[in-house]
């Protein structure tokens, strides 16, 4: 029996090392949380430069509202935010962010720096981070450096966990992650067809993505996954109630406020492996069971073994959905999941089977 050692309370340094792991767990992680902030921040352009899978450098440069000055001795501080200041504000969240703990993560794993100008600013300020605190590098005290810039935020984390060997050694190859990255950008570029994107390998002179900005999103997806797919979608649309032309005849549970816009692959393109693209308000999520209904929905449809395309966009009502269950938000829950699943796989086959006939009724005529 091992003798009772006493229990003390980890260093802070620890705790924060530790946490950060939880919510960066590799650059496409990183990535997205820095994307979120841009898109937050209202830009209209994103650029995106990595070196080696992300892990020597992920930088990516936006022209949205920039950050104050005065504000960036705190950014990089846990639970520091611009964007929620009471609980209840959670009920009503209308960005992406709201937990203050990225850009604290990712200056707990990496060297975070930071260059930003508002509008009102008449320069650029840079500032560095090491642990969450405003650092400088040449010994003089920490402040920010003016420098020269443009109005926008642009973000560098370098040497991405190497203060946590164990998490860079279950890294995979710099490709794989660099893949990782593209097609977190990929999706994002899809779902924000009014914003310009681009990713693109440090050093390379063409970015593997770009996307113009003003498209739409089945230009978007024309441009990111071929015009194969942009030429078989069908575009299906789930309305609000008070939208739908019948409303009256709603079920009980439409009441609930929420819509769905769809687009899916017509029986003509099959491919290989399925490519899901889930946003729930907004937010790039993963949901096992949707993945499951909706392939379900093409069985029968396409030949065995082969599977379509499909890009769905739920909006629900803030109050429906529960987004503080994890800090990397991810796993999303929502009020009546059962019902809207069943719902959006019976209009994507309804739309299937529509398409079906009038195929039909064009080979006859
Ligand atoms: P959160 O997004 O949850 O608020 P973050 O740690 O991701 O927390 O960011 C902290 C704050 O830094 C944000 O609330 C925002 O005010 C500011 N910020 C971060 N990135 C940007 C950006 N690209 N442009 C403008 N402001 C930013
Ligand atoms: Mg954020």
């Amino acid at each position: 029996m091992p003798e009772p050692l006493p229990i003390r309370r980890l260093e802070d340094s620890v705790i924060n090392r530790i946490a950060a792991g939880e919510i960066i767990q590799r650059p496409s992680s990183a990535l997205k949380e820095l994307l979120e902030n841009s898109l937050d921040a209202g830009s209209t352009s994103i650029k995106i430069t990595v070196k080696d899978g992300g892990m020597k450098l992920l930088q990516i440069q936006d022209n949205g509202c920039g950050i104050r000055k005065e504000d960036l001795p705190v950014l990089a501080q846990r639970f520091t935010t611009s964007k929620i200041s009471s609980f209840e504000d959670l009920q009503s969240l209308q960005t992406y962010g709201f937990r203050g703990e990225a850009l604290a993560s990712i200056s707990y794993v990496s060297n975070l720096s930071v260059i930003t100008k508002t509008k009102a600013d008449e320069c650029a300020w840079k500032a560095t981070y090491e642990d969450g605190v405003l650092i400088s590098k040449d010994g003089s005290p920490a402040a920010p450096k003016p420098c020269a810039g443009n109005d926008g935020t642009t973000i560098m984390a370098e040497n991405l966990f190497y203060n946590t060997p164990a998490r860079l050694s279950a890294l995979r190859s710099s490709s794989e992650e660099y893949s990782r990255i593209l097609d977190v950008v990929t999706k994002y570029a899809v779902h924000n067809p009014r914003v310009s994107f681009s990713c693109k390998k440090a050093g390379s002179p063409t970015p593997e993505l770009s996307t113009p900005s003003a498209s739409s999103v089945k230009d978007a997806i024309g441009i990111t996954y071929g015009q194969t797919i942009a030429k078989a979608l069908l575009h299906v649309q789930i309305p609000l109630p008070e939208e739908a032309p019948h409303a009256e005849s709603m079920d009980v549970d439409e009441e609930k406020r929420w819509s769905a816009d769809i687009y899916c692959t017509n029986p003509n393109y099959q491919a290989k492996k399925l490519v899901l693209l889930l946003f729930i308000n907004h937010r790039l999520v993963e949901s096992t069971r949707i993945r499951k209904a909706v392939e379900a929905v093409y069985v029968g449809i396409l030949p065995k073994g082969m599977s379509p395309f499909i890009y769905v966009s739920l909006q629900i009502d803030p109050h429906a959905v529960d987004v503080n269950v994890h800090p990397t938000k991810r796993e999303v829950h929502f009020l009546d999941e059962e019902i809207i699943i069943q719902r959006v796989s019976d209009a994507i086959h309804d739309a299937l089977i529509d398409e079906n006939e009038s195929r039909t009724f064009e080979y006859q005529t």
